[in-house]
């Protein structure tokens, strides 16, 4: 008797405790991203933290009912190229001098707000001075403020005097070691690639070659030897984390997807051998396309070789999409503007992808990506990272650029005006 009394009384309590903490979305329809199908009605439970289920036959009692009429609902959006801490604010061009690792977090903390906000529940952070990123990560975990789930890199790792190092000051000034990502041959490789995971990298993100956002020159050209590239990707391999390759020219690109890098970041100037290649190694391409065509009042040097990219990276990505290379949505927000991550949906249907390839890239493909499978779906078991648009996103892809709710694990972020 007394056994009963107490089997009551604990399943009773898990009743009521599962009561409150369910929540019930409905919507006119959600959408299979990996079917590429658009199904309704759209009733997803939540229970705590992960979807309970999608279009049951009874609603749970005692539940919160949430009503978004007329929408769809998506798994929360996932961003593989971001850098939360930076962006082209004043003065962004004399920063790396200017301010501390700190100054970079705390801006981190406003942009990872406003990137959660318009529906991106998780970003990969590619590359920041002093781990601020991991700073984010460990603060949005606790809760200290709001913010996406975060997928961090530390410092990217490239060659001295290469676009992950800190070039155009005078001799002494910004010099960085394997510790800071700047490391040469494979023995430094090795070095910066252990001491990031140490602090907490997931990614390890390198510079293959050159960039724009930087002195060094011409803007494509291969900054790691195959030998080095090489040397990262067996490192990463040993700690089972993925990495993530800067790469704007082709023979870099063709480098590192040789030596076995999981994505390439930009990817902007493909010849047709590139894009075999990348399709040969099964390797990521994360476009970072939208951004090229904003308006920026950017130094001279940097004008130029953005211009030089912007004139080219158009014909470049519908060539790589009509030829089928699979595609991980990235923004490179921090580098363009931050909390616009719908406009690189529309940027990819623009140069000739589905809509429903779109929203895989920046769901499902991007999770795939970050070897994070517990989310880029709608599926019961899976986190509760939940979005919803106004419409049929598979019709009309732009109403992705205006997210009206969103919900981060469970919880409430965002809800229609
Ligand atoms: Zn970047």
């Amino acid at each position: 008797m007394m056994r009963f009394t107490f089997l009551t009384a604990a399943v009773l309590g898990c009743v009521t405790a599962a009561a409150a903490d369910v929540v019930v979305l409905r919507a006119e329809a959600w959408l299979d991203v990996e079917a590429g199908r658009r199904v309704t009605p759209g009733v997803v439970v939540v229970e705590g933290e992960r979807i309970a289920a999608l279009n049951p036959a009874s609603l749970p009692q005692g539940a919160r009912v949430i009503e978004l009429p007329g929408m769809t609902l998506l798994p929360g959006f996932i961003d593989a190229h971001t850098h939360l801490g930076s962006d082209l604010g004043p003065g962004w061009e004399s920063r790396s001098v200017r301010w501390s690792d700190i100054d970079h977090a705390l801006l981190g903390v406003r942009h990872a707000r406003a990137t959660l906000e318009s529906g991106f529940t998780t970003v990969r952070d590619v590359g920041s001075s002093g781990f601020y990123d991991v700073a984010l990560m460990h603060a949005i975990e606790r809760g200290d403020f709001p913010g996406p789930r975060i997928v961090p890199a530390g410092h990217g790792i490239g060659a001295t005097g290469g676009h992950c190092d800190a070039t155009g000051y005078a001799p002494g000034v910004l010099e960085g070691g394997p510790e800071q990502g700047v490391a040469d041959g494979p023995a430094e490789i090795v070095k910066a690639v252990r001491y990031q995971i140490k602090h907490g990298a997931k990614v390890i993100k390198i510079c293959a070659t050159a960039g724009v956002m930087s002195y060094e020159g011409p803007v494509g050209s291969q900054q790691y030897s195959a030998e080095e590239l090489r040397a990262v990707v067996a490192e990463a391999r040993l700690h089972g984390i993925p990495v993530a390759a800067h790469a704007h020219g082709p023979e870099g690109i063709i480098a590192a997807s040789e030596a076995g890098v999981d994505s390439i970041e930009h990817g902007s100037l493909l010849t047709d051998e590139a894009i075999r290649v990348l399709k040969k190694n099964g390797t990521w391409l994360v476009p970072t396309l939208y951004q090229w065509f904003e308006e920026y009042d950017l130094p001279p040097a940097i004008h130029e070789k953005n211009e030089f990219i912007k004139a080219r990276v158009g014909d470049s990505m519908r060539r790589a999409f009509a030829a089928g290379v699979r595609v991980a949505l990235g923004t490179d927000a921090g580098a363009g503007p931050h909390a616009q991550g719908g406009r690189e949906f529309t940027a990819y249907v623009e140069h000739g992808m589905s809509p429903a390839d779109a929203l895989r890239a920046g769901t499902v493909n991007a999770a795939a990506l970050l070897r994070t499978d517990d989310r880029g779906r709608l599926k019961a078991g899976l986190l509760a990272d939940i979005v919803a648009v106004a419409g049929d996103p598979l019709t009309d892809i732009g109403v992705v650029e205006d997210v009206r709710f969103v919900m981060k694990g469970g919880a409430v972020v965002r809800q229609p005006q």
